[in-house]
């Protein structure tokens, strides 16, 4: 554990790099499917409750061996997380924000009783990653390298305990364009037979756990013609003693929404607050920032705060919804065009004719302008 002084702490110092000996073809960018293509290599570091931090290895892309015992495969004593690695114009590799990543994956780690780790130091090791992969990195706008980190417990018990052995390792898959042709608003059905997080659950962490039981419920909404499905939350409004359904988030981005204030007139941006029950998105995280410093001064008001359905639906009604997006690490941002629930398809602003609001649109531009470093900003980490 990062915290123990008797273990081992992650030593950089220590990597031990191993080349393969077959190269992959790269494949051709426009045949680009996300996670199905990976780099040559693999990052590696073992953990044991004795020792701690093992050497870190890079090594050629393999298999992994496992006793069909290992604590993995029963109790999912698994973390991970989702980052980028971007080639700017002048060849440089960069990270968007790898502490915030660092950051939620020992949080996530912590949660299942696996090791935390240095997080700095991790990044180092992911620059020195990344500078072996970086063939696999394409230099166009809109491409970049899916980096996945993932933590498990490799105990070999069927004993239910903390896991006496870890192994945090990393592969990366090069990516296209999440809308190669431009944005495609998205249609959200709202599930409301099942949830995904309540209130002490963990629903903030990223763990593997967390994403299985959702793809029943995403296959339903998909065979009703709808693109993703959105998770809802029903409890007690206190400001009426109703229940309400409240909004929290997309299968795996999180979901803002732009509506006018009936009272006051003024435009607000809203998403559901860091209560436990949704993903503590660093995209969400950098809309915020963005918002509070680029918007506000226009006039707008940039909340986290629960809201409802009925509160959407009364909006879209009145004409105050302005437009609603989802937000995350593969898409940066999505447009959505309509909301099912219970029966009633609410529209969310976009003209038949558009497929982008503008806020959703600046949003992107002003992340991936980061992102690219074609904005210098402290949340882009040179490789
Ligand atoms: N919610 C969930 C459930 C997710 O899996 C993700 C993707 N990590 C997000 C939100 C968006 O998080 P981020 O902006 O860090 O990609």
């Amino acid at each position: 554990d990062a915290s123990d002084p008797k273990l081992k702490a992650i030593d950089v110092s220590q990597l031990h790099i191993t080349k393969t000996t077959t190269p992959k073809a790269l494949t051709p960018h426009n045949e680009l499917v996300f996670g199905r293509t990976f780099t040559d290599h693999m990052l590696s570091l073992e953990w044991t409750a004795g020792e701690g931090w093992l050497a870190p290895r890079i090594t050629p892309y393999q298999n992994l061996s496992l006793d069909p015992a290992t604590c993995v495969l029963h109790y999912a004593f698994e973390a991970f997380e989702g980052m980028k690695a971007y080639k700017d114009k002048s060849g440089q590799v960069r990270l968007f924000r790898p502490d915030k990543n660092m950051a939620r994956l020992n949080r996530s780690s912590a949660r299942i009783a696996l090791p935390t780790f240095d997080g700095a130091k991790f990044i180092e090791l992911l620059k020195e990653f990344c500078r072996v992969e970086e063939r696999f990195i394409p230099s166009a706008r809109g491409y970049s390298l899916y980096i996945r980190p993932n933590i498990i417990g490799t105990q070999r018990t069927l004993g239910v305990g903390p896991p006496g052995s870890a192994l945090l390792y990393v592969i990366a898959s090069p990516v296209g364009p999440y809308y190669p042709t431009g944005f495609k608003a998205i249609s959200l059905e709202a599930t409301t037979y099942a949830v995904r997080a309540w209130p002490g659950g963990v629903g903030a962490s990223k763990l593997g756990a967390n994403y299985a039981p959702c793809v029943v419920p995403q296959m339903q909404a998909a065979q009703r013609g709808f693109h993703q499905n959105l998770w809802l939350f029903e409890d007690v409004d206190p400001a009426t003693g109703e229940k309400e359904d409240f909004v929290t988030e997309v299968g795996t981005m999180n979901l803002f929404a732009c509506m006018v204030d009936k009272a006051t007139g003024q435009k607000e941006l809203v998403t559901a607050p860091l209560d436990g029950t949704i993903l503590e998105g660093v995209v969400r995280d950098s809309i915020l920032a963005l918002a509070r410093e680029r918007l506000v001064p226009e006039g707008w008001k940039v909340s986290e705060r629960r809201f409802t359905m009925r509160e959407v639906a009364a909006a879209a009604a009145e004409g105050r919804l302005l437009e609603v997006f989802g937000s995350g690490t593969a898409a940066v941002v999505a447009p959505v065009r309509s909301i099912g629930w219970k029966g009633e398809l609410i529209g969310c602003g976009l003209p038949e004719d558009r497929e982008v609001g503008e806020v959703t649109k600046r949003m992107k531009d002003w992340i991936e302008g980061i992102q690219y470093g074609e904005e210098e900003h402290e949340w882009s980490v040179k490789v």
